[in-house]
């Protein structure tokens, strides 16, 4: 049986060209960049390329970009860096509520210490309003963190109008740029961020290395100590293959983006269109125009999430319910918690993420195979009761 992905927000594959062109870092070219002779010089040499790159795909400059192990420490790194920094200065962060765990969990943690956080809610389509932002300014604000596009709904939130804000009130601004990278234009200057956060495994590059854009002058307490790597601001040999692949991804990227926003777009709204035709009960999740163009979250009433999961898994068909860092919990979806679902539909929920290599064959499929999985589950339903 053919195995069809469709939760590219989950990780996507590693692009041919980006596994060729990390290949020779792990044989002949294995230097390690603080070395001076041939060897280092080469991984070095190597290692800028790839950050003028990643550069190049945010409208940065090089310097701006730090190596991280992923979105996660990219995350880790914006949050308890600008707050250990500025903590003379004021002792308050402002977040929204549907923002990724790398980020919840770590403000949390920061509240322990002492730092006050301030959840923002979101709107039925999970929309952050940049008013809420501004009225939650106060003068002990040091950082705004909202996250670019929404991970399990896609919804693109309005950072640029944050960013203005943060910048008249003097309020750094982080981004967590993860889903976004890649797959919608992103230009830092143009969103008015200081730090901004990527992964490299979300857009055809391998998994564990991600960045971390830092604005020329915004100063960060380090979170690794005991190198001077990354200009004192990551210490640990650089994953040199891992940032060469990173590179390669955002080259290609950059090259391909407005090629596959079009492909992605027309797959995404054929796919939500057959959907709400053939499927009584069920719901778009997320905003219906500013969403990332290759999202497509669904609820679905009467049947939970995990089993149209399992079912659909059987048929060879890869989705998610819920974000794929929760898919191993029964608990519903917090972003469609906060977002006004009732329990039961934010259970009901379906994550289809598609790709650089979904076909409409691959859509002609889904649409095939779920209305079938849902009447099957809802013939089975006690949640169906007195509803038909
Ligand atoms: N932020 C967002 C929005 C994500 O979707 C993810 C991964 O799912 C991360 C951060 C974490 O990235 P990584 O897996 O590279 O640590």
């Amino acid at each position: 049986m053919k195995r069809i992905y469709l939760d590219y927000a989950a990780t996507t594959p590693t692009h041919p060209e980006v596994v060729k062109a990390m290949l020779p870092y792990f044989t002949e070219a294995f230097g390690n960049p603080s070395s001076i002779y041939s060897y280092g010089q080469e991984a070095q040499g190597a290692t800028e390329e790839a950050r003028a790159k990643v550069a190049d795909l945010i409208g940065a400059r090089d310097e701006e970009i730090v190596f991280t192990s992923g979105g996660t420490e990219a995350d880790n790194l914006a949050l308890k860096g600008v707050a250990l920094t500025n903590e003379s200065r004021g002792n308050h962060i402002i977040t929204s509520s549907t923002e990724h765990h790398a980020v919840l969990e770590t403000c949390q943690f920061l509240e322990k210490r002492g730092f006050q956080v301030t959840y923002l809610p979101v709107d039925e389509y999970c929309m952050v309003d940049p008013g809420d932002v501004k009225k939650a300014i106060t003068d002990k604000t040091i950082l705004i963190s909202v996250m670019h596009a929404n991970n399990e709904v896609g919804t693109i939130a309005p950072v640029t109008e944050i960013g203005r804000i943060a910048r008249e009130a003097g309020v750094y601004f982080h981004t967590d740029a993860v889903q976004a990278v890649g797959h919608i234009p992103v230009d830092v200057n143009e969103l008015g961020v200081d730090l901004l956060s990527m992964s490299a495994h979300k857009l055809y590059g391998p998994k564990g290395v991600g960045a971390l854009y830092i604005r020329k002058g915004t100063r960060l307490t380090p979170l690794m100590h005991g190198g001077e790597q990354e200009r004192r601001r990551r210490a640990s040999t650089e994953n040199v293959p891992g940032i060469v692949g990173f590179g390669r991804a955002a080259e290609l990227a950059q090259q391909e983006i407005s090629q596959e926003v079009q492909h992605l777009t027309y797959l995404r709204d054929q796919l939500i269109k057959g959907l709400l035709e053939r499927i009584d009960h069920i719901r778009l999740n997320g905003h219906p125009q500013r969403r990332l163009p290759n999202n497509i979250n669904v609820s679905v009433d009467f049947v939970e999430g995990e089993s149209m999961l399992l079912n659909l898994d059987l048929e060879g068909i890869c989705a998610s319910t819920g974000s794929a860092c929760s898919s191993s919990s029964l608990e519903p979806s917090y972003v469609l918690l906060a977002m006004g679902l009732p329990p039961e539909q934010a259970h009901g929920s379906l994550r289809f993420t598609l790709g650089k290599w979904t076909t409409e064959e691959d859509i002609s499929r889904v649409l095939e195979v779920l209305p079938r999985v849902i009447a099957k589950l809802r013939a089975m339903s006690p949640l169906l009761k007195g509803h038909n």
